[in-house]
């Protein structure tokens, strides 16, 4: 008998017909046999709803009432979809996380879950029940309710398949799997049948937004297999693992962009010990996430052009800081919008020579030119301009045999 945990993202229960069928494949789980625990997200919209309404009551709404108001969207999912098993026969019923409790440590919107009490559960399951669970909240040593960060219910999924012991975690959601690449971008793009975490972390922090790069890493740390699929239609989806079984020897898994990014280049700045931090201590100060960072190597000895890259609604605050900014001396400063960073990634590229060679030929032969370049051990990354994201995509997943 295996144990399993079904979660559902929001579109997969935003409507009383959704819900409706998500217990048709719950119920399908249970008939093979299976011990079935189910985390739910809120209905699509719902949450957000939330949050327009706590903007309303204040500009400064208190941040413990706000995570006790956006969990609430959850507690109604979850005893919809018990309802509906009961109503189906089946039995069945909802926990809101400080039930349990679920223990989260942390700050309120961005606590993390320290712990799962599965005693209650264990009980439940063991009597031929099936728990239906609240996703995306727990509660803090204070016994107040907490939030673990927007689309969270993917992290309460696995971390309940850690503490449960649970053989298999799913992931149900609005798309079939991991693709190779946007499928929006690029119409060859392919569903991966395997994807290793470090290889869907990258995946996920480039811009490919199936799952949170946080639940990933939890599953990561803890060893657990995640399988993403669609509750639309019945087809395999991905599985996210650690496990080299059955890989296939694919060099690069996946290809990812970016949007919205801009260049900054400080020509001329000294070249000295401290200046890089003079440059970003302000911006980091004024939460300014920078992402791909290059110095040129001095001609003289004396100055070197410094260029980094932020994303562009940044682009301003940025510029005002390093004009302000009377620690640093340069030449010129410049400025480029409209850019995105294209990447290639694979754990294959540890082991295999050439692959920067190919990616920049590829993406050379259509003449695509490369603004700042950066590299990982599995991942490469160029800045290009954005209106030639598409092309480069496709190139790339031509070169490596992705198509
Ligand atoms: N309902 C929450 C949100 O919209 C959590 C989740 O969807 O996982 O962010
Ligand atoms: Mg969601």
């Amino acid at each position: 008998m295996k144990t399993v945990v079904l979660k559902f993202g929001g579109t997969s229960v935003g409507s009383i017909d959704r819900i409706k069928k998500v217990c048709k494949i719950i119920a399908a789980y249970k008939k093979k046999k299976n011990r079935v625990l189910v985390i739910s997200s809120a209905m699509s919209g719902v949450t957000n709803e939330l949050v327009k309404k706590s903007k309303q009551i204040s500009n400064n709404f208190s941040r413990s009432e706000y995570d006790a108001l956006v969990s609430t969207g959850e507690q109604v999912s979850c005893a919809l979809i018990a309802g509906r098993l009961t109503h189906d026969g089946f039995k069945s019923r909802s926990w809101v996380s400080w039930q349990l409790p679920i223990i989260t440590d942390g700050p309120y919107s961005g606590a993390r879950i320290n712990k799962i009490v599965t005693k209650e559960l264990n009980n439940y399951v063991k009597q031929g029940g099936i728990p239906i669970i609240t996703g995306f909240q727990g509660i803090n040593n204070e016994n107040r309710i907490t939030t673990i960060g927007r689309s969270g219910s993917d992290a309460t999924a696995i971390m309940l398949a850690k503490f449960i012991k649970a053989d298999e975690c799913v992931i149900y959601t609005d798309v079939d799997g991991v693709y190779t690449t946007d499928p929006r971008q690029h119409n060859k793009a392919k569903k991966i049948k395997k994807i290793f975490y470090d290889e869907m972390l990258e995946m996920a922090s480039l811009g490919s937004k199936v799952m949170q790069p946080t639940s990933v890493q939890d599953a990561k740390l803890n060893n657990i297999d995640i399988k993403v699929k669609s509750s639309f239609v019945n087809k395999p989806g991905t599985l996210i693992t650690g496990s080299k079984k059955a890989f296939s020897d694919q060099i690069i898994t996946g290809i990812s962009s970016t949007k919205n990014d801009a260049k900054i280049t400080i020509v001329g700045v000294k070249d000295r010990p401290g200046v890089a931090a003079s440059v970003f201590r302000p911006l980091s100060r004024n939460l300014i996430n920078v992402d791909m960072v290059v110095q040129n190597i001095s001609q003289n000895g004396k100055d070197t052009d410094l260029t980094f890259t932020i994303k562009s609604d940044d682009l301003k605050k940025t510029e005002k800081l390093i004009k302000q900014n009377k620690s640093i001396s340069y030449k010129k400063l410049s400025f480029d919008k409209n850019l995105s960073k294209v990447s290639i990634i694979g754990v294959g590229m540890i082991t295999t020579p050439g692959i920067t060679y190919r990616m920049f030929q590829a993406l050379a032969s259509k003449k695509i030119n490369i603004l700042v370049i950066s590299t990982s051990e599995i991942k490469i990354s160029v800045l290009v301009s954005s209106k030639n994201v598409k092309k480069a995509i496709a190139a790339l997943h031509k070169e490596f045999k992705l198509d």
